[in-house]
């Protein structure tokens, strides 16, 4: 086996603290977030893509051996060009990047497949987490996938249609009382998983970066592709943004290939939030730090959380990519939900559909140019809400025919 022990080493995002690779997941000096370090120089020579999927960027994620890797076959997502919304908006050149193509219906997937190869590859004996949904159902699936039993704590008012998904994985499942609604349960709940976690040798995979660092690369994966699939950098990148570590590792992807000269130049990062829940966006706005707010009011499944655990990151990120973050009202997000079906043919979830609520409202602000290439990062499939799908076409009438009336249409 190819020696492998310098493939990456760690860093404190927050004292800057260096260290080679160990198995922890916060800074051992003052508790900060770890960011993962590559080689970058060496690999500008060196790298070389392999296989299909995510782990085509092997070299660049960390993970040392493949025999380690625990895959369903997640990444390659398409990147499409908006058929109607781009151009009605005046913006020819839209793209929507699907990640509800991947195997559980969302992003997430890449992180489950980095935390579970992690795990195996550093011998844990199980793994716990909280989740919204989509995380939840990733990590319970590639957890079955990695023979690894799982611990999830989620919601307590989590969508009733990703409960039902992850429980056909089998996970042990907890709701906690509380959580996504009240920010000390949010924080005490965050700690506690960790403490368990540590107690039992357990993987924590909660998907942040403040707890996740090495799960949380699986996500740059998708800026790799959005270059690839481009043929460069975009010049807008729209990201929904909860707890604010996907924004945040798509900018280290957009870096990191630019630093390996496999692109030109890098995109403005936009960070989308929730009218009744955007402690990021408040902070954008007032010119300092992100603060927990006291409570979140938003409605949109996957973005409710008042104390984002990477919304620090995600704001570092929007401002050093020149930037920019913005509210869209809920109202907006569940319109362009059910334009995005009808008029793109794209059936994904409120959460996704946020940012294209956002490019719209940007567009009509003049914060958007019509020539400028924007991709709407589209987190999730629409199976993920059925149960507010239901909700919404239960009242549609459905015309009943006989067989001989098809003919009279
Ligand atoms: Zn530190």
């Amino acid at each position: 086996m190819p020696d492998t022990s310098d493939k990456f080493s760690l860093r404190c995002l927050m004292c800057g603290h260096a260290m080679p690779d160990a198995d922890i997941n916060r800074c051992p000096v003052c508790g900060g977030t770890l960011e993962i370090v590559y080689e970058l120089d060496r690999l500008r020579d060196e790298f070389e893509p392999q296989g299909r999927g995510m782990w085509r960027a092997f070299d660049l994620l960390p993970v040392r051996d493949r025999a380690h890797i625990v895959s369903l076959g997640e990444g390659d997502t398409p990147l499409l060009l908006s058929a109607s919304l781009g151009p009605a908006w005046g913006l020819p050149d839209l793209h929507f990047k699907l990640e509800g193509m991947c195997p559980t219906g969302s992003y997430k997937d890449r992180i489950a497949a980095v935390s579970m190869s992690r795990a195996r590859e550093v011998g844990k004996t199980a793994w716990a987490a909280t989740s919204s949904g989509n995380a939840g159902a990733s990590l319970s699936a590639y957890g079955v996938r990695a023979g690894l039993a799982g611990h999830l704590f989620v919601l307590e008012k989590a969508s009733r249609a990703k409960i039902a998904q992850i429980l056909m994985y089998g996970p042990r499942l907890r709701a906690v009382q509380g959580l996504g609604v009240d920010r000390d349960v949010e924080i005490q709940t965050f700690a506690n998983v960790l403490d368990l976690c540590d107690r039992h040798n357990w993987m924590m995979m909660v998907t942040a970066r403040k707890f996740s660092p090495f799960g949380m690369e699986g996500c740059k994966t998708i800026a790799y592709e959005i270059c690839d699939q481009l043929g460069r950098a975009p010049d807008v990148v729209y990201v929904p943004v909860g707890g604010g570590g996907l924004l945040s590792s798509v900018w280290k992807g957009f870096q990191e290939w630019a630093a390996l000269g496999l692109t030109d130049g890098l995109p403005r990062l936009v960070a989308v939030q929730g009218e009744g829940c955007a402690p990021v966006v408040d902070a954008y706005a007032a010119g300092r730090d992100v603060e927990p707010i006291a409570a979140c009011h938003g409605t949109v499944s996957g973005l409710q959380l008042a104390a984002p655990p990477d919304g620090q990151l995600a704001l570092r990120a929007v401002r050093e990519s020149g930037g920019w973050a913005i509210a869209a009202p809920d109202p907006d997000t569940y319109r362009v939900h059910g334009e995005l079906a009808a008029r793109e043919g794209l059936f994904v979830e409120p959460a996704a559909a946020i940012v294209a609520a956002a490019v719209e409202l940007d567009r009509a602000a003049g914060r958007l140019h019509g020539d400028e290439t924007v991709v709407c990062l589209l987190t999730g499939i629409g199976f993920k809400v059925m149960d507010a799908v239901n909700r919404l076409t239960e009242a549609v009438e459905i015309p009943l025919i006989r067989a001989d009336d098809i003919l009279a249409l």
